[in-house]
């Protein structure tokens, strides 16, 4: 039957032989496959009426009109939760096609990173609002990069939020942009946030793991952040490091394959070449 998964594995055998071992994963192999079509689906299916859901509680909001009512409150909380939910389910559907598509599938283009990364610290900057974080961008504009623009938009995106989210009101958040001495092209961002503990940090990349979960929702995180970057990073062949101290902050960085850079002359943004 050529639709059946064997995994093999070799043993030790006596003195100088070695026994192949072989192993039918199929059943495995489809229950993960069922797995990942379900939470496909449900996202799928729980999309709309979220939607619905939020949009109606925006037009409550709008028409109640005494701020200052309970009403209003409550109104408030419910369209929060709702925003909640909505974000996990996206972030649940990104997922599953990060797991079950092959790259090869997707479209590999030239990516002016400094462009890029200029949007993702203008968002940033924004979720930072009255708390007013300071965001610096240390970038190689020349410096551009083949890979999928969806997919590395959420996950560097992901990264400087998160750096956002972990740092206190006037920290600071660098974000770079460079060549490493091997000609690989590395992003990095580097927080004044409050750290992570070194046990921790094997774990973080875990669908659904959070060291305070708490703190996580409050700042609207969905503990599946990391989960997608760690995808999105395999995709591309490329390599995330993260490194911490309590209190002190974090930097996590990227490293991509040298192949996938490119020299553009042009700076992004100044006219035909
Ligand atoms: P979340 O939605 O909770 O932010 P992520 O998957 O993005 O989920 O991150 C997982 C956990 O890793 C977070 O809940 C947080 O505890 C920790 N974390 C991520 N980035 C940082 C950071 N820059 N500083 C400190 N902790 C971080």
């Amino acid at each position: 039957d050529e639709n059946r998964a064997i995994s093999l594995r070799m043993e030790p055998y006596g003195e100088d032989r070695n026994l192949l071992i072989g192993r039918d994963v199929t059943a495995l192999y489809r229950l993960q496959g069922v797995r990942q079509d379900f939470v496909a689906n449900v996202s799928h299916e729980l999309r709309t009426p979220l939607t619905v859901l939020a949009g109606y509680l925006e037009t409550l909001l709008d028409s109640e009109e005494d701020a200052s009512s309970e009403m209003h409150r409550i109104l408030t909380n419910m369209h929060q939760q709702s925003e909640r939910m909505r974000r996990i389910v996206e972030d649940l559907l990104l997922l599953s096609r990060l797991e079950t598509t092959h790259p090869d599938e997707e479209y590999f283009e030239s990516i002016d990173m400094a462009g890029l990364l200029g949007i993702i610290a203008h968002d940033a900057q924004l979720l930072s609002g009255p708390e007013q974080h300071e965001i610096v961008l240390e970038v190689d504009p020349q410096l551009w990069l083949v890979g999928i623009i969806r997919e590395l938009h959420s996950a560097l995106s992901n990264l400087v939020f998160n750096a956002v989210k972990y740092t206190p009101g006037g920290g600071k958040v660098t974000i770079r942009w460079f060549a490493n001495g091997k000609g690989q092209p590395v992003f990095e961002v580097q927080d004044t946030g409050i750290g992570i503990e070194p046990r921790h940090i094997p774990r973080l990349t875990e669908r659904f793991y959070r060291i305070d979960v708490g703190r996580s929702r409050a700042r609207g995180g969905t503990g599946l952040g990391l989960a997608i970057v760690k995808h999105v990073i395999l995709r591309h062949d490329a390599q995330l490091d993260i490194t911490s101290q309590p209190h002190l902050g974090s930097t996590f960085r990227v490293t991509f394959p040298a192949l996938r850079a490119e020299r553009h002359r042009m700076a992004s943004g100044s006219g035909p070449n």
